[in-house]
């Protein structure tokens, strides 16, 4: 996982910039409907007649946001296209198109850039988006990807983070903190083989972890099933920062307070453990981990019966008027406020 294992290396200068798109990007052709015009023109076109249009974007900075030390390219770029989608999906909207702008220093050989490629046209084939331009400069520095991405819901489907209610529930899909685990997993590995780089790393028991952290799935199938439920979500966000950092945005947003119920938020069996072996308490790290990637969001009590059982979704807590505040409720039936960050008051909590 660690060494480098690029074995024909061809300097970007041999194919200039534009040969390095026509040869980076001559896989990607239209496959949707809305996508008229797609990669080749001063602009892509769509049509999404007469829905609503969706737009999202993030940047991603080596060093920064990403580490190439055990991220691999071809997983990089399928997890930029993820985060992206992931807004999209935040939305209660289909992702349809993404464009991906790319800034490399002349380190890179074209081998390295076709393996970023690979993993965005692989994010690209399973969630059903067009490729439809970006742009590519040089760097001196690291290495920069921004991707862009559009998406459609119907005018009335759209969730935004402001609508949630007092007595709302609090849902959120999945299970929570397995990608910061990830990282710490990682980053014990890479000083480990900094030391020693000919140990071989036994990393079985940390997959499902490690998964998490490098290829990261964007809940695509959330907004299709709570339609297939008839439930529409009265506000929604993607959690990328941490559960707590998320909800406090859906309460600032909606102007309304949140119990959160420590016991109900959902851990995989391997965050459990791998917590403990790190001597972190897993509550602290569902809270603050980020990178999860899962959906967020809130419902009216009456719609209670219809996610009830669904293996997707876990009610965490409810939403109370604003004047209440925002509020961990531990195991031990302790209200602790939540806050975003740093949350050193859970050191001193009893289980
Ligand atoms: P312009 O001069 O108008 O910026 P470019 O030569 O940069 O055009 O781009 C040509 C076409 O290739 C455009 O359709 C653009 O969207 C697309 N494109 C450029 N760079 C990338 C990239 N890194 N990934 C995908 N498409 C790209
Ligand atoms: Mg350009």
């Amino acid at each position: 996982m660690f060494e480098n294992s690029q074995e024909s290396k061809t300097n970007l200068s041999e194919l200039g910039e534009f040969g390095l798109i026509d040869h980076l990007t001559k896989n990607f052709s239209p496959k949707l409907d809305s996508t008229i015009k797609a990669i080749g023109d001063d602009a892509a076109v769509l049509n999404f007649e007469n829905k609503r249009t969706l737009v999202s974007t993030d940047l991603l900075v080596e060093g920064v946001h990403f580490d190439l030390a055990y991220m691999p390219l071809k997983h990089l770029g399928y997890k930029a296209v993820m985060v992206n989608l992931s807004d999209i999906y935040a939305m209660n909207g289909t992702a349809t198109q993404v464009t991906i702008s790319i800034a490399v220093s002349n380190r890179f050989p074209v081998e390295a850039l076709e393996e970023l490629y690979s993993g965005i046209q692989l994010a690209a084939k399973i969630y059903n988006v067009d490729v439809i331009g970006g742009d590519t400069t040089s760097s001196t520095s690291g290495l920069m990807i921004s991707i862009t991405a559009l998406g459609m819901a119907e005018e009335d489907e759209v969730v935004y983070r402001d609508g949630a209610k007092p007595n709302d529930l609090l849902v959120v899909t999945g299970d929570l903190g397995a990608a910061y685990m990830g990282l710490q997993v990682l980053e014990r590995e890479k000083e480990v083989f900094k030391a020693n780089p000919n140990s071989q790393p036994d990393l079985d028991q940390y997959t499902y972890l490690i998964e998490r952290q490098l290829k990261p799935e964007a809940r695509k199938d959330i907004p299709p099933l709570l339609k297939d439920l008839d439930v529409k979500p009265t506000s929604m966000i993607d959690i990328s920062d941490g559960l707590s950092s998320e909800i406090i945005h859906l309460c600032k947003n909606s102007k309304v307070g949140a119990n959160l119920f420590e016991e109900k938020i959902p851990l995989d069996p391997a965050v459990i453990s791998v917590c403990e072996e790190f001597e972190i308490d897993s509550t602290m790290i569902a809270l603050s981990g980020g990178e999860d990637y899962e959906l967020l969001f809130t419902i009216s009590q009456d719609d209670y019966d219809k996610i009830k059982g669904n293996p997707n979704l876990t009610v965490i807590g409810h939403m109370t008027e604003e004047s209440e505040g925002m509020h961990l409720v531990t195991r031990a039936n302790q209200k602790l406020p939540l806050i975003a960050r740093g949350w050193n008051s859970m050191e001193d909590k009893e289980d």
